[in-house]
Parts: structure tokens; sequence; C-alpha cells
């Protein structure tokens, strides 16, 4: 078995949190690069970095009593790959949609059909509305229910910045920049990376890798 990804910062610099979810792939753009999500621990400890698993002390809600809660087992679904397929299922479905946001075409309504279908199967009984729209996850997989319904947001009542995608990598994320002139993931890497191809461009002589 392979240690789970290790996430850190810089795989949450989306500034949304469906996005966020969207950009767990190495790369998305030319075409899908390694899989980040890839096992349920990953996952979990995925939706603890983003806060959206329920706190410990909730764990009698919804979980099993062999010992799956978040303590001991590293995750609190009943089934752990059953929850890793429904999450790629639902990351797919933010490709699609996002791209589609990106690109200024029709949202894919299939795409949606199966997110309100995730939110709705998920939402009586494993996640908290509050009165302001705030969505809570009450079980671990109330975090899958809830990501479908910040998705859902996103796509209908979509932010005043648009979604924006990096020159490099695909990774999807808000422009909150001033000049609205964000072309990269993150500066930290495909932007010096970028910047490193464009010196060695224009400085044929210097090339040392
Ligand atoms: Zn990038």
């Amino acid at each position: 078995m392979s240690t789970p990804t290790a996430w850190s910062e810089d795989h949450f610099i989306a500034g949304e949190v469906a996005l966020d979810f969207a950009n767990t792939v190495y790369r998305r753009t030319p075409e899908i690069g390694a899989e980040l999500l890839d096992s349920a621990d990953a996952l979990t400890g995925w939706l603890r970095r983003a806060e959206l698993l329920p706190a410990h002390d909730d764990a009698e809600h919804g979980f099993d009593d062999a010992g799956h809660g978040f303590d001991d087992a590293g995750h609190g679904f009943d089934d752990a790959a059953a929850a890793l397929r429904e999450a790629r299922g639902i990351r797919e479905r933010f490709w699609a949609i996002f791209e589609a946001q990106h690109d200024g075409r029709e949202l894919p309504t299939n795409a949606l059909a199966g997110l309100l279908d995730t939110a709705r199967r998920g939402i009586d009984g494993n996640v908290a509305v509050g009165p302001d729209g705030s969505t809570t996850p009450r079980t671990a997989h109330g975090a899958l229910t809830v990501l479908a319904l910040r998705g859902i947001r996103l796509a209908l009542s979509p932010l005043p910045q648009p979604v924006r995608a990096c020159d490099r990598c695909g990774w999807f994320f808000i422009d909150t920049s001033r000049g609205r002139r964000r072309r990269w993931c993150s500066m930290k890497t495909c932007g010096n990376q970028a910047k490193a191809a464009r010196y060695r461009s224009a400085h044929p002589g210097s090339a040392t890798r």
C-alpha cells in the first residue's frame, strides 16, 4: 500500500472548496495527471484538511459500532471504497460543470443532476443547514453531501469573480486578484516553472536543468 497523499496548503489554493476538490489530481490539463485522491485515507485526509469532517465527539452520529470512528480507524465511512468512488464521481461532475462555466458554455445538466442526486440522498440526516444557508456535515458521508451542495451553489449562483484555470496545469481557482490577471494556481509551482521556461527560451545558451 502506498502512503496517502500528504495534503498541504498548496492543495487548497482555489478559494472555494468545490474547486479545491476538483484539483485533487496532479494536473487537469493538457490531460488528467496522477491521482491524488488515491485511497480512502487520502479522501479522509482531504476532507479533514478542508474542515469538512464532523468533530470527533459527533462520532455517535451515523457510524457503525465496529470502531469506525475518526480516532482509530482513520475514516468514518461505513464503506470506504464506496465513499471513494462516490467522491471521484462528484469530482468528475465538478470538472464537467466548472469547465463549462470557465469556457462560458451551457452547464451540462446531466452532471448537475448527478450532484443534485448526491445531495438529495445525503441531506436528510447527514447534514445540518443553518438559517444562513450554511451546511455542516453531521457524519462522514455528510461531508460528501456538503461538497455536492457547495458545487451546486457555485454552479447556480456563481461568484462575482470568474472561475479561472491555471495556464499550465488546469487547476481551477477563483481570481480575486485586483487586476483579475492571476494566471497560475500558484507562483510557487506553475508560476515559477513558466517563468523559468520563458527565461530559457529567451536565453537559449543558459539552459541548465
Ligand atoms: Zn498550475
